[in-house]
């Protein structure tokens, strides 16, 4: 299974992107070449890469299957997990906990593992102990989305009637004792960045006390981030990465109370700075869940006709409505994505849907805490969709 183009062929598009391959399922295009062949499992996250999350705990890489939390960095550096995760790497192998990575690769796409690999030699030459550091700097979101927590969303945590503790990441970063200017990248996480204003000060106010080269901002689209354009104008790459799990009611459902009218106009606000600033680019994440399966041709045209690469993500929590699971809602969805025209929305049918066990009662229940949570109903949200409509009727939601 050997192909020449891995590492001998250069496709350079009209905008002097660089790919390794134009026939790939899935054509990513970078500023800079890079494989996504699997030489010898190298996982730059393994070693340069630091998650911060609330309440004060270190994250593993967050594609890892499940998410695991350390108080310490050395906890995490030195546990069993890791050595085991490292020692799989090392033999070629995915291990289980891999498998986000793996589906990609199998499934013909570039998985974060690769797509990481295209900056590591570049952040090598500045420094050889660099970090990427993903931070969540506070909790406070604008939306209750079925798929987040309360330790995540400040709604959330309202609705559920939970109190979670203040949490200040950017506090959290400087107590870790590490060299601040070994940071080159961050990934900064929920909460919602456009409503915090720990995100603002971290990247306006404190900018310096990294050596700074990207940003990856996450955000829910919900509202905009006026002052971008100050890291901007200091040359730092920015990646605005807008997530919609969903378009039109199907979004709405996801991303409770955002409206979709909102937050097309919001991504609009952004391609115009897009067209201003060259360093700033635009791509989309969905995160696949039992809700939404069936509605990926959708949001894969819209992440088009917006011109945005657009990411689709399994999730892989809560237990009850991910895509792996195996019910009435998935089976459906899986139907759909074997339907569609789009190979790389196509490509995914075989990741979901796939456990043994139908799970379809714990599905419901978790679809009715959810939306009593939020006084609303699923089935309002899918006139579009008159066959779930027709399916989840005799569950009676
Ligand atoms: S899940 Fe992927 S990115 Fe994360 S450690 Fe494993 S191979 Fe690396
Ligand atoms: S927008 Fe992000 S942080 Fe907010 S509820 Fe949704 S997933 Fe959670």
């Amino acid at each position: 299974m050997w192909c020449p183009r891995l590492d001998h062929f250069a496709n350079i598009d009209n905008h002097g992107k660089v790919s390794r391959c134009p026939n790939m399922t899935y054509p990513d295009s970078y500023s800079k070449l890079y494989t996504t062949r699997n030489k010898s499992m190298r996982c730059s996250l393994v070693d340069h890469y630091l998650k911060l999350n609330a309440p004060n705990t270190i994250g593993s890489c967050h594609y890892l299957v499940p998410h695991s939390r350390f108080n310490t960095i050395d906890e995490w550096q030195n546990s069993e997990r890791l050595a085991r995760i490292r020692e799989s790497h090392k033999n070629d192998i995915f291990p289980p906990d891999c498998i986000r990575c793996k589906q990609d690769e199998e499934g013909g796409r570039v998985s974060r593992r690769a797509w990481q690999e295209q900056y590591h030699e570049e952040w090598l030459k500045i420094r050889e102990d660099y970090l990427r550091v993903n931070l969540e700097l506070d909790v406070e979101c604008n939306a209750a989305c079925p798929f987040c927590d309360p330790a995540l969303s400040s709604l959330f945590a309202k609705l559920a009637g939970v109190t979670v503790p203040k949490y200040d990441g950017l506090k959290h970063l400087m107590s870790l004792g590490i060299d601040l200017k070994r940071i080159v990248e961050l990934d900064i996480v929920g909460g919602e960045p456009s409503i915090s204003k720990n995100v603002e000060r971290l990247l306006v106010d404190e900018v310096d006390r990294f050596t700074l080269q990207r940003v990856r901002v996450f955000t829910n689209g919900s509202k905009v981030m006026r002052w971008l354009p100050s890291l901007l104008e200091r040359g730092v790459a920015v990646d605005l990465m807008v997530s919609y799990d969903g378009t039109g009611r199907i979004f709405e459902y996801s991303r409770w109370p955002i409206k979709w009218s909102k937050f097309i106009k919001n991504v609009d606000f952004y391609q115009d700075m897009r067209e201003k600033y060259p360093n700033l680019t635009m791509a989309t994440g969905t995160t696949m869940t039992a809700f939404n399966i069936f509605d990926m041709d959708t949001c894969s045209d819209f992440a088009k006709a917006k011109d945005m690469e657009l990411r689709i993500v399994v999730s892989s929590r809560p237990k009850d409505i991910h895509a792996f699971c195996n019910n009435t809602l998935t089976r459906i969805g899986k139907a759909a994505l074997e339907r569609s025209p789009n190979e790389y929305v196509r490509s995914f049918a075989g990741s979901v849907a796939i456990e043994k066990e139908d799970n379809t009662p714990q599905l419901i229940a978790a679809m009715r805490g959810i939306d009593a949570m939020r006084s609303i109903n699923f089935l309002d949200y899918c006139e579009d969709y008159p066959e779930v409509v027709e399916a989840m009727k005799i569950y009676q939601i």
